[in-house]
């Protein structure tokens, strides 16, 4: 059996859709001589949305598919007609998964929920030449590119959420006993590192009452330290609210269960201090093999450091019975499953192009755009001429000018004033 394909982390890139450009093209009629710009937008590029979808147990598929790219909008065409916006691409991920920025390792989303969660955007359609043209000559031969899609480096990590995790070596008996408590169906079997994905079981207290038990794969010696497995397993139960950590008190494997007991803990703290002071109930399994003076000297050891010790065997049902019950009163008094908040902020696109631009309404149909790095552009641009004036109007769509006036209601023939020009705006 192979004991290194333990998958639950992935890292992918994602590239929402590029808006589709807008182009020119001018209104040709017969025996029309010079038609008016018609040159339609383009499409909307499409998001990338995560969904969580619970026939997923593990990021595997990610290992071999990285990359993930919506569908780009299509280019706008003459007569105004705007390109066809590109199709979302939905991504399902096992419930559960949390979604970093991998640069930073910020929080994105976390898929616990049903909701489903745009995590890149589609850039917007750029504008036709339809949109702007001068007074003087009403033949804008530009028009504005459609915006690139927001593009992330994701780091996949997935946290299942259970309400209680079960924690504890290899062959300590943690798969038999979510086996007996629950209709999971883990694999069993007398060699370590069996359990390759977490098993999740629902633990039936009462007609109303249950609580999700998660089997989690045994942790390997140096695990915290990332030796072998240990980051992958201790991440599952990063959010289980309590911890049954199982311990084979026969110490039939040659074990010492109070060394096993603490070496556990130490991987525990040695990956995240909070989980540490997770609440556990330390549960000394294998008590038909055991002798007397065994259990009583592991219960006292754990129960001299303050733990809920209980004896069990899960292959004789020993102390089964009751054990949901306990573990269920006990989770009622301790706080709700954590979900990740999201920490990861766009940058603010205005900020960022050290282009400051301030847009006021002055009349119904009018508008002062005060920019001083494009007035000193303008002062720069030959008005008649098309090549020039195409530079201009790339600065006026990537600054975010085009966009504020949209924002602020411009509407057609509108005058807008940069400095001493005047322009119209054309729809
Ligand atoms: P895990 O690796 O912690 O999931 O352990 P498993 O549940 O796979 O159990 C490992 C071995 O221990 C299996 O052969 C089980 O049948 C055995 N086992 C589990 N619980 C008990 C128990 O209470 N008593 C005895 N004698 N054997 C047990
Ligand atoms: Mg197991």
């Amino acid at each position: 059996m192979a004991t290194s394909n333990f998958i639950d982390t992935a890292t992918i890139s994602v590239r929402a859709g590029k808006g589709g450009d807008g182009v020119v093209t001018f209104h040709r009629e017969k025996f029309v001589a010079a038609g008016g710009p018609d040159g339609g937008d383009g499409g909307r590029g499409g998001d990338i949305i995560f969904v969580a979808d619970d026939n997923l147990s593990t990021l595997m598929d990610f290992r071999y598919k990285r990359k993930y790219a919506a569908q780009d909008g299509e280019n706008g065409r003459a007569k105004r007609q705007t390109g066809a916006d590109g199709d979302d691409l939905v991504i399902r991920v096992p419930r559960g998964t949390v979604l970093k920025e991998a640069d930073s390792g910020l929080v994105m989303a976390d898929l616990s929920g049903s909701e489903p969660v745009t995590v890149a955007k589609g850039g917007r359609g750029g504008w036709g030449n339809s949109h702007f043209a001068t007074p003087t000559r009403q033949i804008p031969k530009f028009a504005k590119p459609g915006l690139p899609g927001e593009e992330f480096q994701l780091k996949m990590e997935l946290k299942v959420i259970a309400d209680v995790g079960l924690i504890g070596f290899p062959n300590v008996g943690k798969s038999t006993l979510i086996s007996m408590i629950s209709a999971a169906k883990p694999k069993i079997a007398n060699y370590h590192f069996t359990t390759l994905t977490p098993v999740l079981g629902v633990v039936r207290v009462g007609p109303e009452q249950s609580f999700v038990c998660a089997d989690i794969p045994g942790l390997i010696e140096g695990a915290a330290e990332g030796v072998g497995l240990g980051h992958a397993f201790l991440r599952h139960v990063e959010r289980c609210r309590l911890l049954l950590h199982v311990v084979d008190v026969s110490g039939c494997e040659g074990r010492d269960p109070k060394q096993d007991f603490e070496q556990i803990n130490h991987e525990l703290v040695g990956f995240s201090a909070e989980l540490a002071q997770r609440p556990q109930i330390v549960l000394g399994n294998k008590c038909d093999i055991a002798t007397e003076e065994q259990i009583a000297d592991f219960k006292a050891y754990v129960e001299e450091k303050g733990y809920t010790f209980m004896p069990i065997s899960a292959a004789t049902r020993q102390g089964i019975d009751n054990l949901p019950a306990i573990v269920y009163a006990r989770l009622k008094e301790l706080p709700p499953v954590k979900v990740y908040e999201a920490e990861y902020k766009r940058p603010d696109k205005s900020a960022e192009g050290q282009r400051p631009f301030t847009v006021t309404r002055l009349g119904e149909h009018d508008f002062d755009v005060d920019a001083p790095w494009l007035e000193r552009i303008l002062a720069g641009t030959n008005v008649e001429d098309y090549e020039s004036l195409q530079y201009f109007q790339t600065q006026l769509g990537d600054s975010g000018i085009l966009d504020e006036l949209v924002a602020q209601g411009v509407e057609e023939e509108d005058t807008i004033h940069i400095g001493e020009y005047e322009f119209d705006y054309l729809y």
